[in-house]
């Protein structure tokens, strides 16, 4: 960030008074820009004991497979954020069920709420945003062809999970190499 939002004046990096930690701060109208972890919100969509994974069309990780999720936009909840997400990827009405997962990644501040959905007798297919959306049983998993380290994680739940026929709130923080 360079330059103040509000006035255009440049900005500072530096501790605002009765703070810990630098933030940008204009000098010229005294705004303090904070800045905090972006939520990303997705669906585990489930058809008899499938998984419904969409491949990337659009860059990071064009060609690699994953499941749909996205940043949440202002003012929108979870539920909206996740269905809408789906919906642009896999061109599913998903019906959510719960709250699924939610992982932190605090070396690049995001924060990823998944819920769990079901796909029911929902047509799905390729979007702009996805070359291929498809169903897999476990044994189809593309392992090595995933996009983000969170996906081979969440499949490895859903999978035992569904075997278990339970499925509790899975929380885990990753830890990202740079
Ligand atoms: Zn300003």
């Amino acid at each position: 960030m360079n330059f103040c939002n509000e006035c255009g004046h440049k900005v500072v990096r530096k501790v605002p008074k009765g703070d810990n930690r630098p933030r940008y701060s204009c000098e010229n109208c005294d705004t303090i820009f904070y800045q905090n972890p972006k939520i990303i919100s997705g669906t585990v969509t489930i058809q008899d004991n499938q998984i419904l994974l969409c491949k990337r069309a659009i860059e990071p990780r064009y060609g690699l497979w994953t499941i749909p999720a996205g940043f949440l936009e202002n003012k929108e909840t979870i539920e909206e954020g996740c269905l809408r997400e789906t919906l642009e990827e896999t061109n599913a009405e998903v019906k959510i069920q719960s709250l699924y997962a939610i992982f932190n990644i605090p070396q690049i501040s995001q924060i990823y709420m998944l819920y769990l959905a079901h796909l029911g007798q929902q047509e799905y297919g390729s979007t702009t945003e996805s070359l291929e959306v498809k169903l897999f049983k476990e044994q189809d998993i593309p392992w090595d062809q995933l996009a983000f380290p969170f996906v081979p994680k969440i499949l490895k739940y859903i999978f035992t999970d569904i075997k278990n026929n339970e499925f509790p709130l899975r929380i885990e923080t990753i830890e990202r190499k740079k």
